[in-house]
Parts: structure tokens; C-alpha cells; sequence
């Protein structure tokens, strides 16, 4: 931009033509007023200008419209020559954090943060690191009379003190122009007069300023004075000011900013994105901290939605994996065979020797084993007891796959001579002979006969369901139906097993089709145990799968939980949020520094999601629960936590990132 009149510095810092600011006339229906109406205005590097005017005549608005907080309706604002109407939102923050320097009549300072922290916040989103920021920054507040001071809250602080603290704020990147809006307005006179004083040095230091207040008398202290009344500029005391050596153009600041020059040029941006993550982190910290009770329910939300994920999980996969290890024990190849009343009515039929012997040749079929059980009255010595008594064939260890741990089972020669073996269960065999006596040899009475005892089954734990095998006596099948079950007719049940577990369906449909044309009608039943277990298996894998959704709710509602908080701390900290803007924070600084907290949130309450489920875990292992845990649950849930912190925590993180700097300063 080239001035017209030669003894003018070709080039003004500032060159606002024309300028026009309206509110309202939107869709809401409020009428437009126009509060700046066409300003055009010119300060060269160096100057110190008031601007004074009584309220409500635009000062601010001016003042926002300087500091490229706010956009003009219409006219042009060029700085350094380079219109500012074609700088994206990002580019303003760059100018708002290496040009300008904020001083404000609320002095707005961060409430939570120190004096010093502060004053370093400018430097963070320069990328300065964090050891020459401190250095600068408590320079700065020494060189201001606040060197005692450093760590003090705004709200320890008195009214010229918080001021101070902003002025260093304002230089703490080289403050080239200051914007000073009614910086004494808010003081007693000393202070105000202190505030003055210290706006002159910068002026004679070669910092260019901009004040702005309704008070002659202060801005006659000024170099030049531009009045301003309605929006319109009605005097100027130095309209095209003559030219002024730019001291800051040789760098001779007030406080030189060459530390910070130097990090800005040569830091990368990854030093730069580390430092603010730092800094994001620290501040998310501190106001967690700070907001101890309702961090505290929000975590428990995330928690309990982590802890409740890994042990809803770990208890489901532990009862999956207990019907998976019956499948073994049981057999995946066992049906069960017995007369059943046919569909059409008619008696019960009756399975033959002759049946299981044609069921036998059966290529499908492996084993057959006709079953004969009921509860009967045992007698050793003078210990007596209702034991279940269990005639079978000796294939039945196989058929259940099924160790002794003592002696022998019989075999088929045995069962054929009728002979009267016993083999225990080991808790019958605890309850006739307690102790480490050998029940090998011994006779046990059952019902009216002697059998020798000559083995002791393996311990089996319990089934699901099923009585307990463990409680059991083991007696052949032909010999017990000699000597114990004289009434019984046919066996109560037959296991068949398939030859194999390929061979299960089809097994089952050939003895179908075998007794149905030797019965000639459905006069019996055929169960298949692997499909009953699968179906168990199924039923609980449906359940796992319904606990952990209803644990994956209770993290959704966690979620919404951190959304709600995040949402309430951004309208919280509207204000913060606008002097971070104001002070060169970019969009997506606001938007890193929000997500940030929302993830803290949310790791924190994972990592004791995890923890307390894994105890929860425990505890119920020592209960006797049976629970399995993976890695892959707990990562799982752990993950979770985190992306839910981030979906949640997005929305109220964006939110806070498009605020309109001059609305989110003006909140309360
Ligand atoms: P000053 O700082 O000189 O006291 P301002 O620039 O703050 O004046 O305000 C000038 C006028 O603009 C006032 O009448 C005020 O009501 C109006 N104004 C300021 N901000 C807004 C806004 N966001 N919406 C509507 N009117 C506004
Ligand atoms: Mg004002």
C-alpha cells in the first residue's frame, strides 16, 4: 500500500479503510445496529495512540477488530500492507500470537493458573520450549515488580497486580503492538497511574500502543489521540502522522523477544507439538484436580463400564470353556437310547439284548452300553448308606473317558461270568473306607449280595446338572442284573457312542432307522449329548454376549457421562477458552487441549477399570467362580474406555474450538 504523501512512512502497520461493524439483523429478528460505520485509520509502527470515546460509542469493537478477534461487516483492514480479509482462521491466531498483545479492563487471566503460568501461555503456542519460557516469563514479572509473586492465583493477587501480570502476558512474545482496552479502568489511581507509566516505557522502548479508554485525562497522555463517537472517528490529533523511527523494526523491544524468535524459527513443529501436549496434559490434570467430586463420578461411570466389561467377559469365557472340557470328559459321541412311548400312543417299547447286539454291528456305532442305575443300600462293616449303584459294561471308563486311580475296572469276561466286582467312586469310597486303607479285596453288601471291591475311579468333579458320578458304585451290567436288579427287564438307558465325532449324525440316524424297522413304529428315544452341550454351549455363549453388552451400555453411559462434563466444563471455561484464543491459541490447540482432558478422563478410569476388574476377577476365582481372563479382553475394554472418551469427548472439544473469540471473552 503506497501513502499518497511522501513524508508519510510508505508502509503503516495498521491501514483500516471504511470500516463497518453491525450485530444482529439476523434470522433471530433483531433490528441491525451499526455500531462502527465507517472507519478509516492509519497507526505506523512505533506510535502511541489513545482512543477515546464515550461508552458504547465502538471502542471495543474497534479494539477487537485491531486485534483480529472479530471480522469487519465491510471495509478492509490491512496489517503490514497484506489485507487481513484473506487470512483463514489460523493464520489470524499467528498474528494475534507474534503481533499483538492483549491487555484488558477484566484483566482476564486464568483463574486456575498461576501468575507465571500465565504469562508463559502466548509462549506455548509459539512452541517455545518449556525452560526458556519459564526463564522469559519470570523475567518479565520481575521486571514488572511481581518477582515475588510467580506462583500466586489471580485471586491472590490485587487489581494493578493482575494487570501487571497481563501487560507480561502481553509481551511475553514480543507484544509488538500492544491493545490496551480500558487498562486503568478497573484501578485506584495509584495503580492506574503505575499502569500508565509502565505503557510509557514500553511506548519509548519502540512497542507500538493501542489504548483505549473513555477518560481524557488518560488519553491525553497518549502521543496521539483519535476521538471516536457513534462509531465514527470525529477527531484525529494526528491523522497522517509523520514518520516515526520503527525502534521495533531494529529490535530494540522493551524485552526482547530474540529467545523466543529463536525457538519459533529453528523448533520443528514436533518439539512444538510435544511441548503443547505437555502443556494440554498439565492443564487437564489441573483441572481434574480442581474439580475433584465431579472428576470422581464421571471415573466411576468409566469404571465401572471397564470393570464391568473384563469380568462380565472373563466370567462368560469360564463358563464356555467348563461345557467345553464336559464336551471332552462326556464324550462329544455319547447318545442315549431308551423305549418312549410312540407320538401315536400306544405302550413304551422294550429294547432287546437282541437290539443292542444289531446296534453293535452298526458301522457308525463305536460302543454300546446298556445302563441299569438306582439308589440302593450299601453295607460295609457297619457303615451303611444309600449309594446310586451302576451296572454297566466294562467299556464304560472308555465311554466316559474316565481314569481309575486305583485298582482295575472289570472286564467283558467278568460281566458275562456274572461276577459280583464293585469298583468306587472316590467319594463312596471316602465315605466306606476313610483313611488310607485300601478298599482293594474288601466286600461291600449291596442290597443282599457281597461284591469284592477292585478299583477306585479317578476323581471327576461334578457335572452340570447330573448327580455326581463321584458318588457312585460300579458294578457289571449282567452281574447286577443277577444279583441286584432281578425285576429289571431292559437296561434304564443305553449309551451308544458314534465311531467318531464326524460320525455322530449319522450314528444316530442309522440306529434310528435300525430300530424302526425291527420295531416296526417309534416306540423309542434317541438323545445326542453333544447336541445338548452344544446347545449349552450355545445358551451361554448367548449370555457372554448378553453381559458383555449390557457392559458395553454401562460404558456407553459412562461415555455420555464424560460428553455431559466435557460439555459443562467448555461453558465453564468459555472465558478461558476466548483468552486463549485471544492469545494466539489456534482452533485446534482449543481442540487438542479439550479432547486431552476427555482422554484423561477416560485412561485414568480405564487403567482402574482394569484393575478393580481383574480384583473383582480374583476375588471370584477364590470363590470358586470358575473365570477366565485374556489379555485381549482387558486391551479390549481398555480401548474402548479411551475411544469412548474420544468420540464423546469430541463433540463438546469442537464446540469449544469454533467459539467466536469476542463472544467466548465476553462471557461470564
Ligand atoms: P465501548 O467499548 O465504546 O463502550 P462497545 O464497542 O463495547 O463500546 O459497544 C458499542 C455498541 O455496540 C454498544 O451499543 C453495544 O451495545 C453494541 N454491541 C457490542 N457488542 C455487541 C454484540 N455482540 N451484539 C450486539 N450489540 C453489541
Ligand atoms: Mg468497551
Amino acid at each position: 500500500m503506497v501513502s499518497a504523501d511522501p513524508s508519510v512512512d510508505a508502509l503503516p502497520l495498521i491501514a483500516l479503510q471504511g470500516i463497518r461493524r453491525s450485530y444482529g439483523g439476523g434470522a433471530d429478528g433483531a433490528p441491525a445496529v451499526e455500531v462502527l460505520r465507517g472507519v478509516s485509520l492509519r497507526i505506523h509502527a512505533g506510535e502511541f495512540v489513545a482512543i477515546v470515546g464515550a461508552s458504547g460509542s465502538g471502542k471495543s469493537t474497534l479494539m477487537n477488530l485491531l486485534g483480529c478477534l472479530d471480522r469487519p461487516s465491510a471495509g478492509s483492514y490491512h496489517f503490514q500492507g497484506q489485507d487481513v480479509a484473506t487470512m483463514d482462521a489460523d493464520a489470524l491466531a499467528w498474528l494475534r500470537r507474534e503481533a499483538f498483545g492483549f491487555v484488558f479492563q477484566g484483566y482476564h487471566l486464568i483463574a486456575s493458573a498461576s501468575a507465571q503460568e500465565n504469562v508463559e501461555m502466548p509462549a506455548i503456542y509459539a512452541g517455545m520450549p518449556e525452560g526458556p519460557r519459564a526463564e522469559r516469563a519470570a523475567a518479565l514479572l520481575t521486571r514488572l515488580g511481581l518477582g515475588e509473586r510467580l506462583g500466586h492465583r489471580p485471586s491472590q493477587l490485587s487489581g494493578g497486580q493482575q494487570q501487571r501480570v497481563s501487560i507480561a502476558r502481553a509481551l511475553m512474545n514480543g507484544g509488538r503492538i500492544l491493545l490496551a482496552d480500558e487498562p486503568t479502568g478497573a484501578l485506584d489511581s495509584h495503580s492506574g497511574a503505575e499502569v500508565m507509566r509502565l505503557l510509557h516505557t514500553l511506548a519509548d522502548a519502540g512497542h507500538t500502543i493501542i489504548l483505549i479508554t473513555h477518560d481524557r485525562a488518560v488519553a491525553a497522555q497518549a502521543r496521539r489521540v483519535i476521538e471516536i463517537s457513534d462509531g465514527e472517528i470525529v477527531a484525529d490529533s494526528a491523522p497522517e502522522s509523520p514518520k516515526i523511527q520503527d525502534k521495533s523494526a531494529s529490535g530494540a523491544h522493551w524485552v526482547s523477544a530474540s529467545s523466543y524468535q529463536k525457538y519459533s524459527e529453528g523448533g520443528g513443529p514436533r518439539r512444538a507439538f510435544w511441548g503443547e501436549m505437555r502443556e494440554a496434559l498439565r492443564t487437564a490434570w489441573r483441572g481434574m484436580r480442581l474439580n475433584r467430586v465431579r472428576t470422581g463420578l464421571t471415573l466411576l461411570g468409566i469404571v465401572i463400564g471397564v470393570a464391568s466389561v473384563i469380568v462380565m467377559l472373563a466370567v462368560g469365557e469360564g463358563a464356555q470353556q467348563r461345557v467345553v472340557a464336559q464336551m471332552g470328559t462326556l464324550g462329544t459321541t455319547l447318545m442315549y437310547l431308551g423305549g418312549r412311548a410312540p407320538p401315536s400312543g400306544g405302550p413304551a417299547g422294550v429294547i432287546t439284548p437282541e437290539d443292542l447286539q444289531a446296534i453293535a454291528q452298526l458301522p457308525e456305532v463305536g460302543h454300546v452300553m446298556p445302563i441299569i442305575g438306582d439308589p440302593i443300600t450299601v453295607r460295609y462293616g457297619n457303615a451303611d448308606r444309600q449309594v446310586y449303584v451302576f451296572a454297566s459294561s466294562h467299556v464304560m471308563p472308555e465311554v466316559h473317558h474316565w481314569k481309575l486311580q486305583q485298582g482295575r475296572y472289570f472286564t467283558d469276561a467278568e460281566d458275562r461270568s456274572l461276577a459280583p466286582l464293585v469298583v468306587l467312586g472316590s467319594q463312596a469310597r471316602a465315605h466306606f473306607f476313610p483313611g488310607a486303607q485300601s478298599p482293594l479285596g474288601k466286600f461291600l453288601l449291596i442290597g443282599n449280595s457281597p461284591f469284592e471291591v477292585i478299583g477306585v475311579m479317578a476323581e471327576r468333579g461334578s457335572d452340570s446338572g447330573a448327580q455326581s458320578y463321584d458318588d457312585m458304585v460300579f458294578i457289571p451290567y449282567q452281574g447286577g442284573r443277577a444279583r441286584v436288579y432281578q425285576a429289571q427287564t431292559q437296561p434304564d438307558y443305553t449309551v451308544v457312542t458314534a465311531a467318531s465325532v464326524a460320525l455322530v449324525q449319522a450314528a444316530e440316524a442309522a440306529v434310528h432307522r435300525l430300530l424302526l424297522s425291527r420295531h416296526g413304529r417309534e416306540d423309542f428315544g434317541i438323545s445326542n449329548a453333544a447336541a445338548k452341550l452344544q446347545a449349552e454351549a450355545e445358551t451361554r455363549r448367548a449370555m457372554t454376549l448378553m453381559l458383555g453388552l449390557i457392559a458395553a451400555v454401562s460404558l456407553l453411559v459412562g461415555g455420555i457421562g464424560v460428553m455431559n462434563v466435557m460439555l459443562m466444563t467448555v461453558r465453564e471455561r468459555t472465558r478461558e477458552i476466548g483468552i486463549r484464543m485471544a492469545t494466539g491459541a489456534r482452533q485446534r490447540d482449543i481442540l487438542r487441549q479439550f479432547l486431552t482432558e476427555a482422554l484423561l478422563v477416560t485412561l485414568v478410569g480405564g487403567v482402574a477399570g482394569v484393575v478393580i476388574g481383574v480384583g473383582v476377577g480374583a476375588a471370584l476365582i477364590a470363590a470358586g467362580v470358575p473365570v477366565v481372563f485374556s489379555l485381549s479382553f482387558m486391551a479390549g475394554a481398555f480401548a474402548c474406555a479411551v475411544a469412548t472418551g474420544l468420540v464423546f469427548g469430541y463433540m463438546p472439544a469442537r464446540h469449544a474450538a469454533r467459539l467466536d473469540p469476542v463472544t467466548a471473552l465476553g462471557s461470564t
